[in-house]
């Protein structure tokens, strides 16, 4: 039998078996979700702070989707602030908490005042009618030991929370970083190179966390891609989406994202944190040898940008 009239055959089998998709159909496209932290709108460059936060709201708007915002509280205490989320609001994003001030929860040794922190937040976020209660952690340290990874998650419980987890983990803020820095010494230098940079470090991200979670879970994931309320988003964030589309994945909102039954999942691992997707891969003996701790972090990316010049 040659390749056509096997493929042919199967497909009448699949028919014959009442399935609707033919046996050998390609896989369903690889979905995402735009997931953006901090709410950090006080340091302009090259755009003001509304100029950013249209910009970004645009690309979202462009392709129809609503992201989450995860807020640090402190940074919607002006009216500025409390201004530019509520256009969020309007415009019909989820709307999460960061902590009220942004702390490593790893290197808090006062684990009450951690939780202050967090309903401190609360208190700023919740009239705001697109408030959910999920919380993200601070660079997605969730807990230096097994005590106080179990003490918060039943914290959180308590209080009605999810954990707004990540599954593709990267460093884009590390490229804004240096964006901002060469932008500041001068106003008028090519950002293109920044801008490849992104959107390359994000492909091999997104490839590296969507085959992860395919060995770990044996199935794909719905996707929340970190992304940060910074200049190179603004710049650069209708991009990103875009490259992710001609790859071939699909935008969805990130409460569909959300509603994955990965984003449940309570890894016992110390440290515990980092992407879902990670810890659960940190408790598979196997895949956990192939690990980096932390998963990422600018210093994996600063060598290449110094090479290009970044
Ligand atoms: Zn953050």
């Amino acid at each position: 039998m040659n390749r056509r009239t096997f493929t042919k055959s199967l497909a009448v089998t699949a028919t014959a078996l009442g399935l609707r998709t033919p046996l050998l159909a390609r896989p369903p496209a690889p979905q995402f979700s735009i997931t953006m932290d901090d709410f950090h709108w006080q340091n302009p460059t090259k755009l003001s702070a509304s100029e950013r936060n249209d910009a970004i709201l645009n690309s979202l708007q462009s392709h129809s989707i609503k992201a989450a915002l995860f807020v640090i509280g402190r940074n919607i205490e002006a009216p500025e602030g409390k201004q530019l989320i509520s256009t969020w609001d309007k415009a019909g994003h989820l709307i999460g908490n960061h902590t009220y001030s942004h702390r490593n929860y790893n290197a808090s040794a006062a684990v009450a005042e951690y939780q202050q922190d967090i309903l401190r937040a609360e208190a700023l976020l919740k009239d705001f009618p697109r408030f959910r209660k999920y919380f993200r952690f601070p660079l997605l340290k969730e807990g230096d030991t097994a005590t106080k990874r179990d003490v918060m998650r039943s914290f959180l419980a308590q209080h009605g929370y999810r954990t707004g987890h990540v599954t593709i983990d990267n460093s884009d803020w590390a490229i804004d970083n240096r964006l901002t820095a060469r932008l500041k010494k001068d106003a008028a230098a090519d950002v293109k190179p920044y801008r490849d940079f992104y959107m390359e470090h994000m492909w091999t991200r997104a490839e590296y966390y969507d085959s992860l979670a395919r060995r770990v879970l044996g199935r794909p994931v719905k996707h929340t891609v970190l992304v940060h309320f910074n200049l190179l988003n603004g710049l650069f964030l209708g991009d990103l989406i875009e490259m992710f589309k001609s790859k071939g994945w699909q935008p969805i909102d990130a409460e569909d994202a959300f509603a994955d039954p990965v984003f449940s999942a309570k890894p016992k691992v110390v440290p515990a944190g980092e992407s879902i997707v990670w810890s659960l891969a940190k408790e598979n003996g196997t895949i956990a040898k192939t690990l980096r701790y932390p998963a990422e972090d600018g210093e994996y990316e600063n060598a290449r940008m110094d090479k290009l010049g970044l």
